[in-house]
């Protein structure tokens, strides 16, 4: 009845001749020259999207927190665009239990190929020319990375269990099967089942109460691409704050989070002035327990957000800007392929500073244009500045495309934006991307389109524009090229000089330090002598009480100045935070320094072995190759 193959020829069958009329079936001529050819120009997804390719999802699933399970069905409509005999979806760490084909739920017949690293395992469903429903019963694995399921203790209000997912760049195919390529967009509605009293939330039209049978709704009515599908069910409340913005978080949380962003109204009506409409209806946030991997993941209508942003002061706040931009740059134009992937961050870098700059001045917008400086120039030296990572445009093939993403796809996209709006001048840059950002609203966008693109619409129109910005060299060559923008900030220059003060033996209670921002005290503490005693890390800690602070970012900076001199007082605090803690921003900085203290590693893994539980997949992957956890 149910038909599972699995066959030792599955290479094979990925390589197709150029003029192979019967589809899906391998030609092999002796005397023809072979030409192979990608199926397609996505190196990270199986499907073949010229051939069947998916239009709507109607998603239905059972949130199982004691067998930590997510059991679905997958309901896709596709649209066989020629005549083929097979759909292919992207499958990880997936029971598929069976499939059925037609509006008739018929038992139909699949293929699930072996797993290929990275990319998992592709689904091969069986269909006629006119099949237009294909279904997927399914269930999800403990090798489902997308999702972490959260103990209640692992939460802030440790009443529930939690789940969250996070799907960019390829789990989406950990927790549904699809065709999970950015450069292809569907829509979807889901009926999603959960316990009482727990809130189900996705990137889709949100509840705002908790439904007492436990059975929500969702649409999605604009297509998406999959790396945006997004759930999280928890023990959620909601609260507005503005016109069409809200937060959501656990009990405990949500009036210090609706505190913190109580600025986000402001920030969407900045972003629409700037670029157009916001096109996606609502625009909330949920504030996730702090095992999240990412600052912010840009699902749309419902930005997930860390709790590490949470300083009380709103200096962290740039993280909701960046993540709103998202809705413009890569929401609605979205990068083709993760090769293509500072289409996405670099646009959304610029676009998060010029609403910074709206809602909180050009000094403060040019401190962040600053930190991404410094921050691009550490990447660049860590990964040395030849090496082709360094490249705007990638060639992620063979390769995790979780590679991809490094300080050069947002800071050296920020950078090469910068300097094209200092060229043509800002009035003409705005004008050009609100143009592009509707003239491409919904679709997707290559580095060579855009390339193509903005040299027709923009920069021909001075003769000596493009040779002023030298896109290839930007994109196409490995380092910073010498026409990068040097951004001058005055309040930065007067942190520079408290640094000299510093040096120079004035105590730390002397230092004109009052005011200061989280960006200023981040700029500072970059910038303290690599070599410090003990006394003078102990004087700096008594007087500005980094140690105690409660903003992440100041500790993590704090403690990676402070951990290869071994200041033994932060020692706890550093245990402390990297166990609660999941953010991988985060973690690779301070395990770094661990390390560089003790090169064995012994003390690094030692913290490890106790966080790692509390990590997402995304974190333990990254940090399991720096502890080489996997080879002990
Ligand atoms: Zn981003």
């Amino acid at each position: 009845m149910i038909k599972q193959i699995t066959t030792a020829l599955f290479f094979a069958m990925t390589l197709i001749s150029c003029d192979s009329g019967n589809k899906g079936e391998v030609k092999e001529k002796a005397n023809e020259p072979q030409t192979i050819v990608m199926e397609t120009n996505d190196p990270h997804t199986f499907a073949k999207p010229d051939e069947v390719v998916v239009k709507h999802l109607d998603w239905t699933a059972n949130v199982d927190f004691d067998s930590s399970m997510i059991i679905a069905t997958a309901k896709w409509t596709i649209e066989n665009k020629t005549g083929a005999s097979e759909v292919i979806f992207d499958t990880k760490g997936l029971k598929i239990d069976y499939v059925t084909v037609g509006n008739n739920d018929e038992i139909g017949t699949f293929i699930l190929e072996p797993e290929i690293k990275y990319m998992g395992q592709k689904l091969i469903v069986s269909i006629t020319p006119n099949t237009e429903i294909v279904r997927i019963y399914y269930r999800t694995t403990e090798n489902s990375d997308a999702l972490q399921w959260l103990t209640k203790e692992q939460t802030a209000d440790k009443t529930h269990p939690f789940l969250f997912t996070q799907s960019q760049a390829i789990l989406a195919r950990t927790w549904i099967p699809c065709q999970d390529s950015p450069g292809i967009r569907f829509t979807y509605n889901a009926r999603v089942k959960v316990p009482h009293q727990m809130m189900a939330l996705m990137s889709a039209y949100n509840p705002t109460d908790t439904m007492i049978n436990g059975v929500y709704d969702f649409q999605m009515e604009y297509p998406i691409p999959s790396y945006l599908m997004a759930l999280s069910v928890g023990n959620i409340q909601y609260q507005s704050v503005g016109r069409n913005t809200g937060i959501y978080a656990e009990p405990s949380m949500l009036a210090k989070s609706v505190a913190e962003f109580e600025d986000m109204q402001e920030m969407v009506d900045s972003a629409e002035a700037l670029y157009g409409a916001y096109r996606w209806g609502k625009y909330d946030v949920l504030v996730l327990p702090p095992s999240f991997p990412f600052g912010g993941m840009e699902n749309p209508r419902l930005t997930f957000a860390t709790p590490t942003i949470l300083a009380g002061d709103k200096s962290l706040t740039s993280l909701i800007a960046h993540e709103l931009a998202h809705s413009w740059s890569g929401n609605l134009v979205t990068n083709y392929n993760w090769n293509d992937f500072w289409l996405n961050e670099g646009f959304t870098v610029y676009f998060e500073n010029r609403i910074m700059e709206q809602v909180y001045g050009a000094d403060y917008a040019n401190m962040l244009a600053l930190i991404s400086y410094q921050d691009l120039k550490a990447e660049m030296e860590d990964f040395g500045m030849e090496s082709p990572r360094t490249k705007l445009k990638l060639d992620l093939a063979g390769q995790d495309p979780d590679e991809g993403m490094t300080s050069i796809a947002y800071d050296k996209g920020f950078y090469l934006l910068k300097l094209i709006e200092q060229t043509v001048g800002r009035e003409e840059f705005d004008s050009f991307l609100k143009t592009y950002f509707d003239t491409y609203a919904f679709k997707s966008m290559t580095t060579e389109g855009f390339v193509a693109y903005i040299n027709k619409e923009l920069l021909s129109k001075k003769s000596e524009w493009k040779e002023k910005v030298n896109l290839n060299e930007w994109i196409y060559n490995p380092g910073l090229p010498e026409n990068c923008p040097k951004i001058i900030s005055d309040r930065f220059e007067k942190v520079e000089g408290e640094l000299t003060k510093l040096e120079s033996g004035t105590a730390p209670s002397e230092l004109a330090t009052s005011n200061w921002s989280t960006h200023e005290w981040l700029h500072f503490l970059r910038n303290l002598p690599t070599e410090m005693t003990q006394e003078q890390m102990i004087a700096l800690d008594k007087t500005f009480g980094f140690t105690k602070s409660g903003n992440s970012e100041i500790l993590a900076a704090w403690f990676v100045k402070v951990i290869p001199n071994n200041y033994k007082e932060a020692k706890p605090a550093i245990e402390s935070f990297l166990v609660s803690v999941g953010r991988r921003k985060f973690l690779t900085p301070i395990y770094k320094s661990l390390i560089t203290a003790d090169p064995s590693k012994a003390a690094a893994r030692e913290i490890y072995k106790k966080a790692r539980p509390n990590y997402h997949a995304v974190a333990v992957q990254t940090m399991d190759d720096l502890l080489d956890w996997n080879q002990n």
